[in-house]
């Protein structure tokens, strides 16, 4: 649409445009034409149109062979669209607020608009839960708000929507215009973003998503704030902009199962349950943790030890409140293995609560496996050597502190002070130099 045309539109219809809806119509046809084309729809797709107005991306659209639904807040604004639009048989019109009526769509494949800027952060945080959120999208957006969208970690502009959005999405900042190309012309810069989403990510469903969005957003809460006094739990020194989004979603992972087994766990007033196996490794029964330890039951443990690129080890000291050897240095990563979960589970579980990072079962090497005696506490133990060169997010109850030490210190360490060292890593460490590697 041209801008006499938006105008004699607005004039037939005795309508004004209205700054409380966002009311900023786009005039530029060669613009229209570039949004239009960098959603790149596929023959067939449905596609989302959020905020249509005059229609000036819904003519765009209708050109092509594809199903469009359009949201639209404005009566008079519809009933403008109903006529234009109305015979298309590619054209449903939704009449109301898209924060409500975006809910109630099936699956999009894309969506698309130019957002009101004061709706556009909780629009976009509803399409995100829909069951099946669109592949692609491309938006116009104030500046400064795609600018949050697309920032990077230890920036100014970095904070909770940027984690969330870029959980979901790869953000594509495309172009930015003047309010010249808009009538009436805002006082802000917009910026066209494109979304494409990932592959990678997760498989939250509406609830978690939103329990995700509110825990980011707790951590940026007060930004100068060190992480861990905003969020207990975390044993880091970073602010909230100085993690990654891929870490933000691991520490939210790792939090959640957390906090899940320690309410399962008090609810049903359950202790640890291992299984207690006979001397060749095999189940015969299970116990709760304090029965296993008193009655000296056989039972299993896994050890993770994690290399960095250097050779270097990285040794842990076990937190003060520990039961068993508290501020002793051990292994990287190391626990019970749980009854019915196996060795390697353990190891991939351990590596992840008290270290904060998640490992594949792939990149796990199994590199020992030690018969249950008086030096293993009558743990059969299985060792897993990894890869990893950090960061670690340390789980504050179980691990005080980590380091890297190389193998051959950490040996002259072991004989000058083993009371610094927890039985198990000494005795696995002078195990491991007696087997081939
Ligand atoms: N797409 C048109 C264009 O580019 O010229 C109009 C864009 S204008 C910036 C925003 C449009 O969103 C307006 O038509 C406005 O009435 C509509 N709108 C505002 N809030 C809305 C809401 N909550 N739900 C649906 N539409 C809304």
């Amino acid at each position: 649409m041209t801008l006499t045309e938006i105008k004699q539109a607005l004039a037939d219809r005795h309508l004004r445009p209205l700054a409380s809806l966002g009311q900023n119509f786009l005039f530029d046809q060669n613009i229209c034409r570039q949004i239009v084309a960098a959603l790149a729809p596929a023959a067939g797709d449905r596609v989302l149109e959020i905020g249509p107005g005059l229609g000036a991306l819904t003519e765009r659209l209708l050109e092509l062979d594809l199903r469009l639904t359009a949201l639209e807040i404005d009566k008079g604004l519809c009933a403008y669209l109903r006529d234009k639009f109305g015979r298309s048989p590619n054209f449903t019109l939704v009449e109301g607020d898209a924060a409500q009526t975006l809910p109630t769509l099936s699956g999009p494949d894309r969506a698309i608009g130019n957002l009101p800027y004061n709706v556009a952060t909780p629009l976009l945080v509803t399409l995100l839960q829909l069951p099946a959120p669109p592949r692609r999208c491309v938006f116009m957006l104030q500046k400064e708000m795609a600018a949050r969208l697309a920032a990077a970690p230890r920036t100014k502009s970095y904070g909770a929507v940027s984690v969330l959005l870029q959980t979901y999405y790869r953000v594509e900042p495309l172009r930015t215009l003047r309010g010249q190309v808009f009538y009436p012309a805002p006082a802000v810069d917009s910026t066209v973003v494109a979304l494409t989403l990932r592959e990678d990510r997760p498989a939250f469903g509406a609830d978690r998503q939103r329990e995700f969005y509110q825990f980011v957003r707790r951590g940026f809460s007060q930004r100068r704030k060190k992480l861990r006094n905003l969020i207990p739990a975390f044993a880091g020194d970073q602010r909230a902009e100085e993690l990654t989004v891929s870490e933000w979603g691991e520490f939210f992972q790792m939090q959640s199962e957390k906090s899940k087994m320690q309410n399962f766990r008090a609810g049903m007033n359950l202790e640890e349950i291992f299984d207690i196996v006979d001397e060749h490794d095999r189940v015969i029964g299970s116990a709760p943790r304090a029965e296993v330890h008193a009655r000296g039951l056989r039972h299993r443990a896994a050890h993770v030890l994690i290399f960095n690129a250097a050779g270097d080890v990285l040794i842990q000291l076990r937190a003060p409140n520990k039961y068993r050897h508290p501020n002793t240095w051990d292994s990287s990563a190391a626990g019970h293995v749980d009854s019915g979960e196996d060795y390697l589970a353990a190891a991939l579980r351990e590596t992840r609560e008290e270290l904060g990072v998640t490992v594949s079962a792939g990149e796990l090497r199994e590199i020992a496996y030690l018969r249950a005696c008086a030096e293993t506490g009558q743990e059969f133990v299985k060792v897993y050597e990894v890869r990893h060169d950090g960061p670690f997010r340390l789980q504050a109850a179980e691990v005080a502190a980590v380091r890297w030490i190389a193998v051959p210190a950490l040996e002259r360490w072991m004989r000058e002070r083993a009371a610094d060292f927890a039985p198990a890593l000494p005795y696995l460490l002078g195990r491991l130099r007696c087997q081939p590697r």
